[in-house]
């Protein structure tokens, strides 16, 4: 018999400060963990691990990266001790047969990470590797290794990216009610294409004028939606959580698959 498929998860994570507030966003991705099934580990493709080939980590116990600066010393000591799986590590190098994934012994679980999971699954007992974002591939290359890893999710495993579909920080406003007609308008394009299955527009963002190029900027927090779109599988259950645009130009918008 089949085992039923666990979802894959595309994740807004927005601001550090989510891993410690209690908001509409967080609130939402404890639910979200509360009701999915619950994973045997999860692999997460987070914004902030760009890389030259692809790596995963592959320690124990992965530690709790900080990256980032100017937040309250209470996010700066946070931990997030999950341990690491060696069974995962190996489950994704055999996936991702396209590339020759390297295990890592550096880096850990960096804040695209930790700031959902937090929330997600508090309890910090499931076990989590990173796959690092290879930027020396295109956008299309990195959708076809999300499709590599599909199997994953048929062995109980949770396939999570995490960034933010519109992700421009040059442009934000410090007010959360502001939104810009052009991030506005590219998430809402973005979850038309979604909900259509046509994923050859959203890999090719370049196509697509003003609004695209103001919202995927630099393409790290958008690079981690087509791993979870490769993941997921033609007719099944789309889910949208979050769906607005804060400070101006960031999309908390996430997406469910199955
Ligand atoms: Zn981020």
């Amino acid at each position: 018999m089949e085992t039923k498929s666990m979802p894959v998860l595309f994740i807004g994570h927005g601001s550090p400060m989510n891993a410690i507030e209690d908001n509409e966003y967080n609130r939402t991705w404890r639910k979200i963990g509360q009701t999915i099934p619950r994973p045997k580990a999860i692999l997460c493709i987070s914004a902030h691990w760009e890389t030259r080939g692809s790596l995963v980590t592959a320690m124990p116990k992965p530690k709790t990266i900080h990256d980032f600066y100017g937040f309250p010393r209470e996010l700066n000591e946070m931990q997030y001790p999950a341990s690491g799986s060696d069974w995962l590590v190996d489950q994704t190098i055999q996936a991702l047969k396209i590339t020759e994934v390297q295990k890592d012994l550096n880096w850990g679980l960096d804040h695209g990470t930790w700031s959902v999971l937090a929330t997600m699954y508090p309890q910090e007992d499931i076990p989590v590797v990173q796959l690092s974002l290879d930027r020396t591939h295109d956008a299309d290359w990195q959708y076809k290794l999300g499709q590599g890893l599909n199997v994953l999710r048929k062995e109980g495993l949770l396939v999570l990216g995490s960034g933010n579909l519109v992700h421009n920080l040059r442009m934000a406003i410090f007010d959360d009610t502001i939104a810009y007609d052009w991030a506005v308008e590219y998430d809402g394009q973005v979850r038309d294409w979604i909900l259509a299955g046509d994923h050859e527009s959203i890999i090719h963002y370049e196509k697509h004028g003003k609004s695209a190029a103001l919202s995927v900027n630099s393409a790290e927090h958008y690079l981690p939606l087509l791993y979870v779109l490769g993941a997921s599988e033609p007719r099944e259950p789309i889910t949208f959580y979050n769906d607005k645009v804060m400070m101006g130009s960031m999309s908390m918008r996430c997406v469910q698959f199955g």
